[in-house]
């Protein structure tokens, strides 16, 4: 079985943004607003050599019926359950938002690698918003811009490292 790295973070954070950058293509729809019921995606995808799964959880959090907080321990379960590695996706154009939090909580007694990503980190200027995300009590926070790719590989180093 592949190594399996599993992206969590609340609605529009990017997480199929950074899914598609990982995996070399568009698989995963990018949407601007939340409100679609999708299927959870895997793709298999390497770096530097290492071959693993993603997988983009956003399909579980785009059910309208159920309340963010439902959808949020799903998706700590899925990862709790399915991953190796957990990538807790953040965004630094909104800062800290009481989902992340919530998330954080779910995800804190998990015993497996979960690196806080604060996405949107597009220029170096949006890097120090990321130091905000350190107080989720998940230690280092990585900045990354999914979008322009900007401390991806960065990132991806540490992952593979972990894997
Ligand atoms: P998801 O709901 O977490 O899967 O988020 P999406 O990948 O669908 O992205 C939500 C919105 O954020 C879209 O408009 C994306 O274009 C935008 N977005 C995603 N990543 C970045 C990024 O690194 N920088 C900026 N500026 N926008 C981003
Ligand atoms: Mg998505």
């Amino acid at each position: 079985r592949l190594p399996v790295v599993v992206i969590v973070g609340r609605p529009n954070v990017g997480k199929s943004t950074l899914f598609n950058r990982l995996v070399g293509r568009r698989v995963a729809v990018v949407e601007d607003t939340p409100g679609i019921t999708r299927d959870r995606l895997y793709a298999e995808t390497e770096w530097n050599g290492r071959r693993f799964q993603v997988v983009d959880t956003g399909g579980i959090v785009f059910s309208e019926e159920d309340p963010l907080s439902e959808q949020i321990r799903v998706q700590a379960n899925v990862a709790l359950e399915e991953a190796d590695i957990v990538l807790f996706l953040t965004d630094a154009r909104d800062g800290m938002n009481p989902d992340d939090m919530d998330l954080a909580r779910e995800l804190r007694p998990v015993k497996k690698p979960v690196l806080v990503v604060v996405n949107k980190a597009d220029n170096p200027e949006r890097d120090s918003f990321a130091n905000e995300f350190y107080s989720v009590g998940l230690g280092e926070v990585y900045p990354v811009s999914g979008l322009h790719g900007r401390g991806v590989a960065d990132l991806m180093d540490v992952v593979v490292d972990l894997l």
